[in-house]
């Protein structure tokens, strides 16, 4: 069977590019390894594929490109906004702020539980007409040549052979097909795992959120819908992971919060179920060849200190379609070697940006020699008080300067 793009992975990105393509009219067959859940009232959102406990800081600009595609409305109803963010270290004095109303916008981002933005996505997956949906169907193989793209996927007893003109491999850090093709990726382990959980606290969490550097690693405190709720995102050792997990270390869990964050958050009263991510950097070495181009971790994993990794992906979707959009007014070749490179030396400023900051942060903030410590904090007073620096980290972070 001959398509025009085939999507493989149906996680975060690839069923929200998926949907971009449709909104412009274009057709697309998403193949996804996973089988995915039929929603009922009864669970709301079940966890699943990349939809999981996590939480994710949107962008401004990701907010944006889904109230372009009409989704904001449903999507809404599981986020809440981010109208300041603190920065401070454990035992420094330095500390960093900034306020949505300061620097003139309505927020900063949402923060939305994956679980309901994996429903509202699919939900609106099934129902497009211009998307094909194959769920529980694994890609084995991947080849190309002049013409199309050709890829091999078995969905139980039965094999299937699909023919595309542009193949987008949005199937996470692992990628299959970024294998299959021979692209090279270096690969940073930052010998942390995320701990991942939901908490309760007795203060409200007034829309602001919170990142702790300190000795265990750094802790970002964002706000949930429910005033008290507020959702937890860890970096720790590998290795001393055993010391969160698990019902019976809840109220140590709950210590170690109290400690690093004192009573800026009231009381920590409950936590939920905590779940474990490992935590690396994979950056492929190259993200379009021929017909097929990298999306999503499958072309960029970073470390999730500043919440950018599905923001950056999300901007990456959006150029290609305008792209894929231009193609397609023109007639033109929707897997076009030539365009597809052009795609992506485009993202690059915005990608590599992206990707050093985080990293520089990982890596800054994880050195407890004292001296650096002094640097940290001056750094951090600096960002208070020299002019013109907080606009123009708001609206890197807000995604709205590439
Ligand atoms: C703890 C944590 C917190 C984060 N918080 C934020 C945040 O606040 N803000 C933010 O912007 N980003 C955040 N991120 C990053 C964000 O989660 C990722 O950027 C995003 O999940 C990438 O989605 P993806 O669709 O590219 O990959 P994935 O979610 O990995 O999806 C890949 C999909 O491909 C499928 N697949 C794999 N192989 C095959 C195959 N052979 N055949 C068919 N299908 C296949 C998989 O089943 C999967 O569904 C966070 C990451 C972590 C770890």
């Amino acid at each position: 069977m001959q398509q025009d793009i085939i999507i493989v992975g149906g996680g975060m990105v690839g069923l929200s590019l998926a949907l971009m393509l449709a909104k412009a009219k274009i057709g697309v067959k998403l193949l996804e390894a996973i089988k995915y859940p039929n929603y009922d009232d009864a669970n709301l959102a079940p966890y699943h594929s990349s939809f999981d406990a996590r939480n994710s800081a949107l962008s401004r600009r990701s907010v944006q490109i889904y109230q372009e595609l009409g989704l904001w409305d449903a999507l809404q109803e599981h986020a809440t906004p981010i109208l300041q963010v603190d920065i401070t270290e454990q035992g420094s004095f330095g500390k960093a702020r900034l306020r949505a109303e300061q620097e003139k916008v309505e927020s900063f981002g949402q923060v939305i539980e994956n679980a309901w933005l994996g429903r509202v996505l699919l939900t609106q997956v099934r129902q497009q007409p211009l998307i094909d949906l194959i769920d529980g169907v694994q890609v084995t193989a991947l080849t190309q040549n002049e013409d199309f793209a050709s890829i091999e996927a078995i969905r139980g007893e039965e094999t299937l052979t699909l023919n595309a003109k542009l193949v987008i491999a949005a199937d996470g850090r692992d990628s299959f097909c970024r294998k299959a093709l021979g692209i090279g990726a270096s690969v940073h382990d930052y010998d942390q795992v995320a701990i991942v959980t939901t908490v309760q606290t007795s203060k409200p969490h007034g829309h602001v959120g919170f990142e702790r550097f300190s000795h265990l690693g750094p802790l970002a405190l964002l706000p949930l819908p429910g005033e008290y709720r507020r959702s937890v995102v860890w970096p720790v050792k590998k290795g001393t992971e055993d010391e969160w997990l698990g019902e019976e270390n809840d109220q140590h869990f709950l210590d170690a919060l109290q400690e690093t964050y004192g009573d800026r958050a009231g009381k920590f009263q409950k936590t939920g179920k905590r779940f474990c991510f490992p935590l690396s950097q994979v950056l492929a070495e190259k993200q379009a060849i021929g017909r097929v181009v990298l999306m999503g971790n499958a072309a960029h994993t970073i470390h999730p200190v500043a919440g950018q990794g599905f923001n950056l992906c999300m901007r990456d979707a959006y150029v290609l379609l305008r792209y894929l959009t231009e193609q397609q007014a023109k007639n033109a070749d929707l897997g076009d070697a030539e365009m597809l490179l052009e795609y992506e030396k485009s993202r690059l400023k915005d990608q590599q940006r992206v990707i050093k900051f985080c990293d520089s942060v990982v890596r800054g903030f994880s050195n407890q020699n004292p001296f650096l410590k002094i640097i940290r904090n001056t750094g951090l007073l600096a960002f208070e008080t020299i002019p013109g620096i907080k606009p123009l980290v708001a609206n890197y972070a807000m995604g709205l300067k590439a």
